[in-house]
């Protein structure tokens, strides 16, 4: 399986010389299996980058996976090249039970009054599935199987399995919120991303920031390495950085971060912060 992050950053873009290394666009994954088929997660601003570097007229056979609607998780789409190319087909797949359907919620942002294109007007055939937490689907080598998250809408994180390799990305979580066990536990989390070869992990607030951020549907980098170590993830990427964390403040945060997991008695994970264009193979 290989990984590309195509935006790392939360809440909205955040272009400019303190984000160049980690990057400022909004969430955007791509991922391959061995036979080159595309699974592109969320469609946040990184999106129209992944999008220019595919032909303005071959069709593409893609699918979406969206962890919810959140506008920094689907912005980017209306700059989607292969949307315009006829006979592109796109399968959008989302959490059932959001605020609006899946389909809605991707159709508004592009109403006339803040777009020049309607969706319905976008030659690439589209579908939309609405799915459940826990059930299994196949996308070529990929077994994917989306876990429910905890943030302000039904949020999806979503495992990818090839062969032994298991990738998991889990972004708009707020671990704290667990304790609340709504959306189950994070234990049941931590099995759902257990032995992971990597782990995306929303890392959006200090532990101080948190405290005035509490139910925005976050996360801090200590939480993250704790559910890293509970998860036995042999690696742990920070994302959703917070648009106000310049790359150095990312950088001293992190370092404080894993020295407060040291001192609580957490063992050693390998961590790192998600950069925008940064590739991997598992
Ligand atoms: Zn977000
Ligand atoms: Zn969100």
């Amino acid at each position: 399986m290989r990984i590309k992050f195509w935006g790392t950053r939360g809440t909205r873009p955040t272009p400019g010389r303190k984000t160049l290394r980690y990057g400022g666009n909004t969430t955007c994954v791509e991922v391959r299996d061995k036979e080159n088929n595309l699974i592109v997660i969320d469609s946040g601003s990184g999106i129209a980058e992944l999008g220019n570097g595919f032909s303005a007229t071959d069709p593409l056979q893609a699918h979406l996976l969206i962890t919810h609607t959140h506008l920094d998780h689907i912005q980017g789409f209306p700059f989607f090249l292969p949307a315009f190319v006829p006979g592109t087909h796109l399968t959008i797949v989302g959490p059932a039970g959001s605020a609006k359907s899946l389909q809605a919620a991707f159709a508004d942002q592009m109403d006339p009054a803040y777009f020049p294109v309607r969706l319905s007007h976008m030659p690439a055939e589209m579908e939309f599935i609405e799915r459940n937490p826990g059930e299994t689907f196949e996308v070529g080598g990929l077994r994917i199987t989306p876990h429910l998250l905890m943030h302000p809408i039904p949020t999806f994180g979503y495992r990818i399995d090839e062969g032994s390799s298991r990738f998991c990305f889990a972004t708009d979580n707020e671990i704290a919120m667990f304790a609340n066990q709504e959306n189950g536990t994070l234990k049941d989390m931590a099995n759902w991303c257990r032995d992971s070869d990597l782990l995306v992990h929303d890392a959006q607030y200090s532990t101080e920031e948190y405290k005035t951020h509490a139910g925005f549907g976050h996360s801090t980098y200590e939480e993250a390495l704790s559910l890293a170590e509970q998860a036995g993830a042999k690696e742990l990427a920070f994302f959703h950085h917070d648009p106000v964390h310049s790359d150095t403040d990312i950088d001293a945060l992190i370092e404080e971060a894993l020295g407060n997991h040291r001192q609580s008695g957490g063992g050693d994970v390998h961590a790192f912060p998600a950069a925008e264009e940064q590739e991997l193979a598992l």
